[in-house]
Order: structure tokens, then C-alpha cells, then sequence
């Protein structure tokens, strides 16, 4: 129902709430407290160490402010708290003077020293509790002050009485959940803890239902989909493999017979390629668009990032020099003729295969025939690709590469949609890379090997700390660091930078010298954490590393160790962390993203920013995995029989995705 709906909003406020992705009432219902503050009086005693404790107290004197020094100031009175005077000092709170008249009534919360009878809040509301209270705390809008949210929300639960039906009846009746009116009444306007863990709870299988019921669907229109079957020449491709410079792993070879199969049945290609840093996924696609070529179609090859796209055309190319394929990449930096003559050529099928970012999609485009994509580490979820796939009238072949190495157990449910094939094994004679964590302080056994490493023709990249909010620039960061080798190195050893904020011709400049050699080690932030492939690199070091996630280090760390050589990781830490030793005892991604996962939540599993379709605002999907199996059955059933012909919301949803594709 429309905002416009509740009364005395006013213009200004919904604006904000516009700009803030809040545009209906179900959408303001939905704008949870990110969390919840219990007040609870508590005896006046001394708050020994760490413990806060909350009492009441009344203002018995005028407080007095004192400033410091600049943005410093504290607050000072007298109160009366369980029939005892007590001093009270506040930091950085002089706006509360006017608010604290003689005989208001507060609460306090902070720590109590008996001995100097003295208490310091660190929290001053400006109310008397009596018993336990459960204050609602939401992230802030600018523009609009928690009260006048409150009190929205208030007007938004009385406006609205029928609520979409998100879980089968089953469900609701089987965990004996709060009904969606008091389930959102509780979260606003809590009663007890227990309440908003049994409201939390439903909100939790809403958020996971309808999820699966979208992967399911999804899993069912692709099986009915209706591919090419397309014609392979299978000598062709054969003497293209055993041309190449080593010969596959198992899991290879089985992976390019699945694909190989996909292309060759009516049903289309819909696969997903999970395979570690340097498990060698980059030849399974490459064959496949080989023997896409070779049955007369169009590829094309997204990678996430420009420098990846450059990478991937390099090596691809390289992979496909001895057959007659035409390769061309198109990258948002070329010149405009350029772009319009690939575009033409594209269209007359002079092209071949097409490499570039995922924004090619987006350009202006005409495949002739197009019968093949890759998508490199897309996380999820493909909906988006197909909507603009399908708004061309294509839908061909898809496989998705990806290296983030989730535990299978979570790949097969959320990417439950498409068929997998998974590469464990790694290529033969690839070395273990020796991990080992070092303390700051420590550097210069660092230093010591990799003047060794260099000295006997190698390269090293160094990864500078992740920046991160208020501190300085990563130009910055990249350049201090670059001062230390040189002062270490007495500027002797060629380094290179690499920033987010540099041009794409500069960038290009700076791989470029470190790809021939020119440039010895390489220093550059996360920006750029993957896909540079230069065989000759045996060292990474990575500052800071303790504010990454390991499946984050695992896949830099394997920007090394791509070749036959011993390779070493170093991570630089300050303060050691238990779970980096996981690093230093395996190199099996799958085993380290197990361990992350355990160690801090899906989170970090899916990279930063996960795709808008994976962010739940209370599931996790660890923490609720039992509970993600449990909607994947009902998702299923719901999705077979058709149920969701007879449920409003969940038909606008089909429909949509219907639609899309
Ligand atoms: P990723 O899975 O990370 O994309 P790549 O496909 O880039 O890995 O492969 C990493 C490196 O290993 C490349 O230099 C590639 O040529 C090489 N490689 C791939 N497969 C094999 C193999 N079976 N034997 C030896 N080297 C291989
Ligand atoms: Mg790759």
C-alpha cells in the first residue's frame, strides 16, 4: 500500500523515504530495528572491570559543563538513585544540560565506584525505567528522527490488516508462529525477548522460503528450457587438447565431458564450474568455446574486471593460437571506432569469441549466432544476466566459473538452480605454497627471502593493508609501503605501483612492467586482488592480513604458485590471529572456506558486496542453514504443485521471472 496512505505524512518525509528505498507501507513495516537496547534496573553496586549496570536516579543539582579541550567537554551532578547521593559525571554530552532540571527523572547507565561514590554514565536516557524495557534501535535516516519513524510505524501497522501470505499454512502451523501482524508489532514494539525471537524466527523462514522458492522455480524453467543441440566435432577437439602445453586432470577431463555434453543435448547449458585458485578452470571453458566454434556459433566471455579481461584475452588467446578462431576483447576505455568496428564485425560473425567485462551485455551489441557464455566469478544470481540476455532474444549455453570456494553443502543449495561440475584436483607437479604468519615487527625475514627470490629471477606481489574507513587513501598506503622496500632495498630492486585511483593506461603500464619482468615486485591494494597471472611470481605478501577473511587470503595467496615453482605466502599481521594458522596448514580452499565459515558467518564467503537477490535482513545462512534445507523442501513442493498460482504475492514474483525470461 502507498506511503501517501498513512496520515499527516508529509512531502518532505516521503521524499526521504523515497531516497531511502522505502516506497510503500510494507516497506516502512519492514525497516527493521537492526537491534535491540534491554534497559533493566539494576542494584546501585560497584561496576567491577568491565559491567555496566543501568539505575534510576533523579537530578538533584544543576549539572555543570566543562570543555576540555576541543570536542571534549563533560557533564557533572549531583543525583539521588535508590535513596543514595551519588555523583555523576558524563563525557561529551554538554546539549543535555538544558534537559536536566532539578528533579528529573533519568536512567543511567555506566559503572559505579563505591569508593569515590562516583558514576560514570556512558549512556543518559532522558526517562526513569521502572522494570525491564526493550528499546528498538534502527539505523539512522537522515531527515528523519527516530520518533517521527516510530510514530510512522505506529500509523503504518494500524493502516495496514492484510498481510501476503509468505509461508504455507504448514509452516505457520507446524513452529506455531506469531501471525504477521504481531510478528511486526513485536519487532517494533517489543514486549519480551522471548517475543521477538518467536517474530524474528518467522521473519527468518519468510526470508528463506521465498528465496528457494525463487531458486526452485528458476531450477525448473531451465530444466524445461529448450537449448540447440549442436554439433561437435569430437576429433577437432581432441587434437585441440592434446596440443596444449600439459595434459588435464581428472576432474578436468570430466568437466569438459559434462559441458561437451550439455552442448550436444537439447537441454540448455546451465552450469556452474566450482574450482579452486588455479585449478586450471580456465582450459574447461576454453574447450567448450572451441567446440562452440567448431559447431558454428558465438561465444563470449565476461570477467568481472577490466585488468581480468585483459588477463583472460591474453591467456585464452594464447590457449587458441594454433586453430583459425577470431578473438577480439571490448573494454569500456576503447575508443568509440574502436567499439563500433568490433560491434560490426560482431554482427557480420567475424568475431568468434568476444572477452570483456559483464558490461558488454549491457552495450549496444549484436551477437550473429551466439551460442556460448562465460560468466567468470559471478556469485549469484543469474537473474539479472537473463533478463538482458533474454531482452536480446538469446538464451544460450551459460557456464559460470567460479572459485570461491564454498563448502558443497552450501553450493548445492544455493546454487540449487544449476548442474555443477566441481575440479578438487590440482594440476600435477603444483607445489604446495609454504604459508607462514608473520608479526610486523618480524619483517625483515621477509625481506631477507624475498631478496633471495629476486635475486634468483623471480617476482613478488604485496598486498597493502586494506583501507580502512578515516584512514588514508590507498594511494597513500601503497606508497609508504613502497618507501619501506626502497629503504630496505637501498632503491635498488624495480617496484611497481598499482591504486585504485590510477587510469586504465596506467594500470595497463604497470602490469605490463611487472609482467615482462621489468619491475620486480609489484605493491598494490585489494583493488586489484585478482585474476594477474605471471608464472614467475613465488612470493605474496600481505600486510594487514588480519583484517581479511581467509577465503579473501586463500585467493590471493593464489596469485602465486601458478607454475612448477616453490612458491611462498607471507602474512603480516600485527596482532596474531589464531585462524590465519588454517593457511598455514592447508591450501585446499575447500577446507579453509569450511573453517572460514565457521570462524565468522557467510558473510565474508560471497565477497563484500553481495548481489542484491543474497542479502537477507535476518537469515543467515549458516547460523539458519538447517532452516534453508528445511524451505528448500517446501519451496519444492510448493514450486511442483503449482501453489503459487494461488497465492497473490508469490505469483507477482513467478510472473516476474517469467517475464524476465
Ligand atoms: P583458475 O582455475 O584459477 O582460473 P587457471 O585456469 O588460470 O586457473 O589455471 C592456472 C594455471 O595453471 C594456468 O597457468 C594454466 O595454464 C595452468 N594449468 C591449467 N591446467 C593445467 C594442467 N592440467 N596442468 C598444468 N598446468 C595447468
Ligand atoms: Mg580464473
Amino acid at each position: 500500500m502507498d506511503l501517501q496512505h498513512i496520515k499527516g505524512i508529509g512531502k518532505k518525509t516521503l521524499e526521504i523515504l523515497y531516497q531511502n528505498q522505502i516506497y510503500s507501507i510494507e516497506d516502512l513495516l519492514q525497516f527493521y530495528p537492526y537491534r535491540y537496547l534491554v534497559l533493566q534496573p539494576e542494584a546501585l553496586v560497584d561496576s567491577e572491570d568491565k559491567i555496566t549496570i543501568t539505575i534510576p536516579a533523579t537530578v538533584i543539582e544543576i549539572p555543570k559543563v566543562s570543555y576540555i579541550r576541543k570536542n571534549f567537554n563533560s557533564l557533572r551532578f549531583r543525583a539521588e538513585a535508590y535513596g543514595k547521593i551519588i555523583n555523576v559525571t558524563i563525557f561529551n554530552r554538554a546539549f543535555l544540560k538544558p534537559h536536566l532540571p532539578i528533579g528529573k527523572e533519568i536512567t543511567l547507565i555506566g559503572k559505579y565506584n563505591s569508593k569515590t561514590n562516583m558514576f560514570t554514565a556512558n549512556d543518559l536516557k532522558l526517562f526513569k525505567i521502572n522494570h525491564i524495557e526493550i528499546i528498538p534501535i534502527y539505523h539512522l535516516i537522515k531527515g528523519i528522527h527516530s520518533k517521527t519513524l516510530q510514530s510512522l510505524i505506529t500509523r503504518a501497522l494500524e493502516e495496514l490488516d492484510t498481510f501476503p501470505k509468505l509461508l504455507p499454512e504448514s509452516v505457520e502451523k507446524k513452529h506455531a508462529f506469531l501471525s504477521k501482524k504481531e510478528t511486526l508489532k513485536e519487532l517494533h514494539f517489543p514486549s519480551t525477548l522471548e517475543k521477538i525471537e518467536l517474530a524474528r524466527k518467522r521473519i527468518i523462514y519468510e526470508e528463506l522460503f521465498l528465496f528457494m522458492v525463487k531458486i526452485e522455480y528458476l531450477k525448473q524453467l531451465n530444466d524445461q528450457e529448450q537449448g540447440i543441440e549442436k554439433k561437435i566435432d569430437v576429433n577437432k577437439t581432441k587434437n585441440f587438447l592434446q596440443q596444449l602445453p600439459f595434459s588435464l586432470t581428472k576432474d578436468q577431463e570430466k568437466a569438459i565431458h559434462e559441458g561437451l555434453q550439455d552442448l550436444l543435448t537439447s537441454k540448455r547449458m546451465n552450469r556452474l564450474l566450482l574450482g579452486d585458485v588455479g585449478s586450471g578452470k580456465t582450459i574447461v571453458a576454453t574447450t567448450i568455446i572451441y567446440a562452440n566454434f567448431l559447431a558454428g556459433y558465438q561465444s563470449a566471455f565476461l570477467a568481472p574486471t577490466e585488468i581480468l579481461a585483459m588477463q583472460h584475452f591474453d591467456s585464452i588467446r594464447t590457449l587458441l593460437k594454433n586453430t583459425n578462431m577470431q578473438i577480439e576483447i571490448l573494454i569500456g576505455s576503447m575508443t568509440k571506432k574502436e567499439k563500433t568496428n568490433i560491434a560490426k564485425r560482431l554482427q557480420n560473425g567475424e568475431i568468434d569469441l568476444l572477452i570483456g567485462t559483464h558490461a558488454i551485455l549491457n552495450e549496444n551489441l549484436f551477437f550473429q549466432n551466439l551460442g556460448f557464455i562465460v560468466t567468470d566469478e559471478q556469485h549469484r544470481f543469474g537473474v539479472n544476466q537473463r533478463e538482458i540476455l533474454k531482452n536480446k532474444g538469446i538464451l544460450p549455453d551459460m557456464m559460470f566459473l567460479s572459485a570461491t570456494p564454498i563448502p558443497r553443502t552450501y553450493a548445492l543449495t544455493i546454487y540449487g538452480d544449476m548442474d555443477t561440475s566441481l575440479i578438487k584436483e590440482k594440476p600435477l607437479g603444483r607445489k604446495d605454497i609454504i604459508t607462514k604468519v608473520v608479526k610486523e615487527a618480524n619483517l625483515k625475514e621477509v625481506l631477507l627471502k624475498t631478496l633471495e627470490e629476486i635475486k634468483a629471477g623471480h617476482q613478488v606481489y604485496v598486498v597493502a593493508p586494506m583501507i580502512l574507513e578515516q584512514e588514508m587513501s590507498d594511494l597513500k598506503t601503497v606508497s609508504l609501503l613502497k618507501e619501506k622496500f626502497d629503504l630496505a632495498y637501498h632503491g635498488k630492486i624495480p617496484i611497481g605501483m598499482l591504486h585504485g585511483k590510477m587510469k586504465k593506461n596506467e594500470k595497463d603500464t604497470v602490469m605490463n612492467d611487472f609482467k615482462t619482468g621489468k619491475t620486480k615486485i609489484l605493491i598494490s591494494t585489494t583493488v586489484i586482488e585478482v585474476g594477474v597471472d605471471v608464472s614467475n611470481a613465488t612470493i605474496m605478501i600481505i600486510f594487514n592480513s588480519e583484517r581479511f577473511g581467509l577465503a579473501t587470503l586463500h585467493q590471493l595467496r593464489g596469485r602465486v604458485g601458478r607454475g612448477n615453482l616453490q612458491s611462498y605466502c607471507y602474512l603480516i599481521c600485527n596482532e596474531e590471529k589464531e585462524r590465519l594458522k588454517v593457511l598455514e596448514e592447508s591450501n585446499d580452499g575447500f577446507y579453509i572456506s569450511e573453517k572460514d565459515f565457521t570462524f565468522r558467518g557467510e558473510g565474508d564467503l560471497f565477497g563484500v558486496k553481495q548481489s542484491g537477490d543474497m542479502t537477507f535482513q535476518m537469515a543467515n545462512l549458516k547460523r539458519d542453514y538447517d532452516i534453508l534445507l528445511e524451505m528448500k523442501k517446501e519451496a519444492k513442493d510448493f514450486v511442483d504443485k503449482k501453489l503459487y498460482m494461488k497465492n497473490d504475492y508469490y505469483k507477482k514474483i513467478i510472473e516476474k521471472i517469467d517475464f524476465t525470461n
